[in-house]
């Protein structure tokens, strides 16, 4: 008997022996390519020394201390990384222990920033349909994510308003660019809609992830996005919890247009599972009023900065650099993305290939021409996971599909660092699988007719 709370009470789940690279082992010594970085997370592989070398020698001189008692060179040069990172945009790191704590965090720094200003009345956040933001009360209000949100709804703000920009399945039916991006303009008539006055800021994902598998919005949509906020009053939160410190090609997901977040979120990349640390960053604008006002953010964990993880990140953060793995994601993301296109092409259940850099979304339908999504009780995308899984390829599940709730999806990720045989076997357990559910799919039409 297990003691251990699973995903699934009574799953089956392989116990894992070790990781090297984009592989992991199991206790019976079969592989797994890790075609998800675990949760989007491990960007730079497994095993990787250089970062466990640190871990080790930051442990043996202090792993712990309190945030109220001490700083540390670890946190300071973690903070100072980022800011120089961001060319000295993000100007101020607040250290939690996950992208949750993180939204929360940059979510009370909103509150916040207008509260020290005297604009105490702002407390809203408004956010997307089709987003996630986190699993405590606070950034499940801001999130868009229908599975995750059924169970508490009753106890959640009622934030998610704006669509999304799905090109794929166009909330308003149209095309771009003839659409003219109303789906950004659905922000400035929520703000209308509720009073600007009760408004504190607008968090986004710059690409979709959990929620929509890399959903990414077609040119000009965050510059609209940006325009609405500046004219409004309101600031901009990006969660780069994903998208972050090179999964999309670019360092910050918001590089790939021309609109600067006033907050940004990081977690997964930051640490790249190496340790569990993430944070909410803000530039000196958003930091004024409360450097002037409180001179505190009402935010803080036990573990908040801790030195251990802000060395190790730090050293994530290095090697990322060092290896120049965030040209790597961009370049090994346009050739799996040309591949999985033609994937597309010969298997019918695939519907939209999409995303940037290592971030990519496929995402499945039972007829390509109408778009429409297989039946829930089909339960494709968890067939699809559990089938690669056989094969020995790790997938990442996705929402998607009509109003983020009637589809399936899924997110392919690995690490930066796979090599380019690597992708090609990644391609060639993807294919085996997709072939596997195809034939299943027939068989099952079969003995119903
Ligand atoms: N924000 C985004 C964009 C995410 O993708 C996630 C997790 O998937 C979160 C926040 C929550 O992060 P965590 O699971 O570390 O709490």
């Amino acid at each position: 008997m297990s003691h251990l709370i699973k995903p699934i009470l009574d799953g089956t789940y392989p116990k894992v022996s070790y990781g090297k690279g984009v592989f992991l082992y199991d206790e019976h010594g079969k592989d797994y390519l890790d075609a998800s970085s675990g949760a989007v997370t491990v960007s730079i592989g497994h095993g990787v020394q250089e970062i466990t070398d640190v871990l080790e020698n930051q442990a043996k001189r202090v792993s712990f201390v309190y945030r109220s008692q001490f700083t540390s060179e670890a946190a300071e040069r973690l903070a100072e990384k980022i800011y120089k990172l961001s060319n000295g945009h993000l100007s101020y790191s607040f250290f939690v222990n996950s992208g949750t704590e993180a939204t929360e965090t940059a979510m009370k720094m909103a509150l916040q920033h207008f509260q020290e200003k005297g604009q105490g009345s702002k407390l809203k956040i408004l956010s997307r349909w089709m987003s996630y933001h986190g699993i405590t009360i606070g950034s499940l209000s801001m999130s868009g994510h229908s599975i995750r949100r059924t169970r508490f709804v009753p106890l959640l703000q009622d934030y998610p308003t704006v669509s999304a920009p799905y090109c794929y399945r166009c909330p308003y039916h149209m095309e771009f660019p003839s659409c003219q991006l109303r789906c950004a303009d659905e922000l400035e008539r929520a703000i209308i809609r509720i009073g600007e006055e009760h408004i504190a800021a607008f968090i986004a994902e710059p690409i979709i992830g959990a929620a929509g598998a890399a959903i990414t919005p077609p040119p000009g949509y965050y510059e609209r996005i940006r325009d609405i906020c500046d004219r409004y009053n309101i600031l901009f939160i990006a969660d780069e919890v994903m998208t972050g410190l090179g999964r999309t090609g670019k360092m910050f997901g918001y590089d790939h247009w021309e609109a600067k977040p006033d907050i940004v979120t990081l977690g997964k990349g930051l640490g790249a599972g190496y340790t569990p640390i993430a944070a909410a960053v803000a530039t000196e604008e958003v930091m004024l009023p409360i450097k002037k006002g409180s001179k505190l953010v009402m935010s803080g964990h036990t573990f908040s900065a801790n030195p251990l993880s802000c060395a190790t990140a730090l050293s994530v953060l290095q090697y990322v650099e060092k290896y120049n793995l965030v040209d790597e994601s961009a370049q090994k993301g346009a050739y799996l993305k040309k591949e999985l296109l033609k994937l597309k092409e010969r298997f019918s259940i695939i519907g939209d290939v999409r995303g940037e850099g290592l971030l990519l979304g496929v995402e499945f339908v039972e007829d390509k021409k109408t778009k429409e999504p297989f039946p829930t009780s089909a339960q494709l995308t968890n067939q699809i996971i559990q089938t690669a899984m056989q094969n020995g390829l790790l997938l990442y599940p996705s929402a998607a599909g009509i109003e983020g709730v009637r589809g399936d999806a899924i997110i392919i990720s690995p690490p930066f660092t796979i090599k380019e045989g690597e992708i090609k076997e990644l391609l060639c357990r993807f294919e085996k699988t997709l072939s596997s559910i195809e034939m299943r799919l027939k068989n099952n039409q079969e003995e119903r007719e």
